[in-house]
């Protein structure tokens, strides 16, 4: 019998805001613990939240990217539970209209487009940050009442391929729309993955495992392959009814899921709805004006590439792969420049280089209006290719303007100016010159050489030849 798995997924991001949720501290990493809080993000008795609209127009634009129906009213649930990281014990999150419901995205997997439906999208305040050192935990409430975007898909997702594309082309969409940094490096995007294994053809989805709270894509990849073949195996050997609704956690060093707890012991959250924050309406008119904000979305950015600037598909997924990227590229664009020059330089040279030194593609020192100082010369011939290379290098190393760096380099290639230079020294070169019409052939190299002298070997040498044997040979 053949098997096939099926995932659906959790992605929880931060977004990006001034202040929190529903308090006025900011909403920013610091290093110091304990110092974007407020009486509100502690849970002090008596304080009352007040909803932040930024967060809501932002979550209302992910969920109009996502073609998710909208509600008509804003408002909130309280999820109870109680945890050392949640003061008030309780959340304040949707359950019961969240701000986008049966939204579907096509994304692409291995050249090939898949359309993958959304669930629902809800707005929630992130939790405090613990952390266990020895017998002793300790706690930042930087992180408490952080605006917290939670994207819940359907159980259409078939292969670890599939899941980290979707995860990257949601992240895609939260970086192009501004919503959020969706940087998993700082701990803005975790993961809960739901995988289930069913036979072919089965009418009934199959028992589901959730392992929760992944920080990374490639967690996500290896935890999917790791219940693949767990699952798969428990069935194959006759014990799949071991495989229970439990949820797990993935140990990054043994690349292997736990049993945190099983689905019985799950608390019942008691949802109500939250009194203190009240509905806020979704009018038509702020619809469209959040759909008008929403920018060319990186697929259809990718699509155009291709079709307007001929990049190859591979080109066009790397130029898209961050808004940094194609922005940059069409950046050069407008400059003037050669679409598929640019994309090569952005991929061969730029994108080694940042990766290299871990930075951003915006804190390079080249700019595109640099980096088409160095192109133009190359075109022009003042530079060849190699020292095109060699330039972008020294001007990012040596934070120096390119057009001084080509100044010192620049061959001369004008005619003019090499047939003045080489009628000067053959002038002072009048013996030298009988001598060579007399037989002495290798005397060339010598005419040439005095060129490369008075030039200090910035003489074209295929022009100061050619000349060269005009006078000489002519
Ligand atoms: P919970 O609140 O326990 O997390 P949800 O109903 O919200 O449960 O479902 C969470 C996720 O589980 C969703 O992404 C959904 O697609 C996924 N899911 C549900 N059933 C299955 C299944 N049989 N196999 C894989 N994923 C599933
Ligand atoms: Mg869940």
């Amino acid at each position: 019998m053949a098997l096939k798995a099926v995932i659906g997924l959790e992605m929880h991001c931060e977004l990006k805001s001034n202040s929190k949720v529903f308090s006025s501290s900011k909403n920013s990493y610091e290093k110091d613990a304990n110092v974007n809080i407020s009486a509100i993000d502690l849970a002090f008795p008596g304080v009352l939240p007040v909803l932040n609209k930024e967060c809501v127009r932002k979550s209302l634009m992910m969920s109009i990217a996502l073609n998710c129906s909208l509600p008509e009213y804003i408002y909130f649930d309280r999820k109870n539970y109680y945890y050392p990281d949640l003061p008030k014990g309780y959340q304040i999150t949707q359950s019961h209209d969240p701000v986008g419901v049966d939204g579907e995205v096509i994304i692409e997997c291995n050249k090939e487009e898949r359309k993958i439906k959304i669930h629902d999208i809800h707005l929630e305040e992130d939790t405090a940050s613990l952390d266990h050192v020895f017998d002793s935990s300790f706690i930042d409430y930087n992180r408490a009442g952080v605006p917290l975007l939670e994207l819940v898909t359907e159980p259409c997702i078939y292969s670890a391929d599939e899941a980290v594309a979707f995860l990257e082309h949601i992240k895609r969409i939260y970086q192009y729309c501004d919503i959020s940094d969706a940087d998993s490096k700082k701990g803005q995007i975790r993961c809960d993955v739901n995988v289930s294994m069913m036979e072919e053809d089965a009418k009934e989805l199959g028992t589901r495992v959730e392992v929760k709270n992944i920080n990374s894509f490639s967690s996500v990849y290896d935890a999917i392959v790791y219940e693949i073949n767990r699952q798969s195996e428990l069935i194959n050997s006759g014990r799949g009814d071991e495989i229970v609704q439990e949820t797990r956690r993935f140990d990054e060093e043994s690349g292997t899921t736990k049993r945190m707890r099983s689905k019985e012991d799950a608390i019942d959250y008691k949802y109500f709805v939250e009194p203190n924050i009240p509905k806020y309406k979704v009018s038509k008119e702020w619809v469209e004006e959040i759909s008008s904000c929403i920018p060319e979305l990186p697929l259809d950015r990718k699509k155009r590439y291709i079709k307007e600037y001929g990049l190859s598909d591979y080109d066009a997924n790397i130029i898209i792969k961050e808004k940094d990227y194609a922005d940059y590229f069409e950046k050069c664009i407008s400059l003037g420049m050669d679409a598929k020059e640019s994309a090569n330089w952005i991929i061969v040279n730029i994108l080694a280089y940042i990766n290299k030194l871990d930075i951003g593609i915006n804190d390079l020192f080249i700019t595109p209006e640099k980096l088409k100082v160095i192109i133009d010369a190359k075109k022009k011939g003042a530079i060849s290719s190699k020292q095109a290379k060699e330039i972008f290098v020294k001007v990012i190393e040596d934070k120096k303007d390119p057009i001084e760096y080509i100044k010192d380099n620049s061959q001369i290639s004008d005619k003019e100016e090499l047939i003045k230079i080489i009628d000067d020294i053959l002038l002072k070169s009048e013996s030298q010159i009988e001598a060579y019409k007399a037989g002495r052939s290798n005397l060339f190299d010598y005419f040439v050489g005095q060129v490369m002298k008075n030039t200090r070997g910035k003489a074209n040498p295929v022009m100061t030849k050619e000349i060269l044997n005009e006078k000489l040979n002519g």
